[in-house]
């Protein structure tokens, strides 16, 4: 009975390691090693600068820009500007995005048809029409000129459409002035609109072009920089 029992004590001792080798289990398939990233920076558009003056984009990208006179889509039916752009002196940008912030409050957003105008482009203006009912003469110089007026209208962020103003930008007549005796009421109220964002950042409008305003402050001078084209 003892030899047994040591018989089957050395079984499972020695007995055990004689048992054939399992085979060795098949490598798993290594899974793809994912190495955590850093979500890829989004590089931010640089807009471009001219000296003395803020790209509007640069401080609010969301205004919109239809630059006509970078365009044949004007009352001159001639491009002027080799390309579209919006600057203005840099306490005029930041009233025009603060104006552009009240409007989006409200569901609506600026687009701006004209900003600063190089003196060579009224110059360009004036040879195309040299009547100063309509172009100002270069050597007088305007507002746009020291790049502190604007041209613009107000857009419905969620139609996507502009609000309609009465007549389109630049038409020059009686339906542009703001005192026209006939304008509906949905025209009144569009205006309106408009003008409260902009006088409540500091510009005033004109009594002949709805789409006109100046910032009110010290003068800057009448500039010939022109912008560069990318
Ligand atoms: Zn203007």
């Amino acid at each position: 009975m003892q030899y047994k029992l040591l018989g089957l004590l050395l079984f499972l001792v020695f007995g055990g390691c004689q048992s054939k080798p399992k085979p060795k289990p098949k490598p798993k398939p290594v899974a793809a090693v994912t190495i955590p990233q850093k979500p890829p920076k989004v590089k931010k558009k640089a807009y471009p600068s001219l000296d003395g003056f803020t790209n509007i984009q640069s401080i609010d990208s969301t205004i919109a820009l239809d630059i006509r006179y970078a365009t044949t889509e004007n009352f001159v039916k001639a491009q002027i500007y080799p390309c579209p752009a919006c600057y203005l002196r840099p306490e005029v940008a930041l009233a025009l995005a603060s104006a552009n912030a009240q409007l989006r409050q409200k569901g609506y957003g600026i687009k701006v048809f004209d900003c600063y105008r190089p003196r060579p482009a009224q110059q360009r203006l004036w040879d195309k029409v040299p009547n100063p009912s309509y172009v100002t003469p270069p050597s007088k110089g305007s507002m746009h000129n020291r790049g502190m007026a604007i041209d613009l209208t107000v857009f419905d962020i969620k139609a996507m459409r502009e609000l309609y103003m009465g007549t389109s930008y630049d038409f020059f007549g009686m339906k542009a002035h703001t005192d026209y005796p006939s304008l509906s009421q949905k025209v009144i109220t569009h205006r309106k609109i408009l003008t409260d964002a902009m006088t409540k950042a500091g510009f005033r409008g004109i009594r002949t072009e709805w789409w006109h305003f100046y910032y009110v402050g010290p003068l800057h001078p009448l500039s010939s920089l022109e912008w560069e084209c990318e």
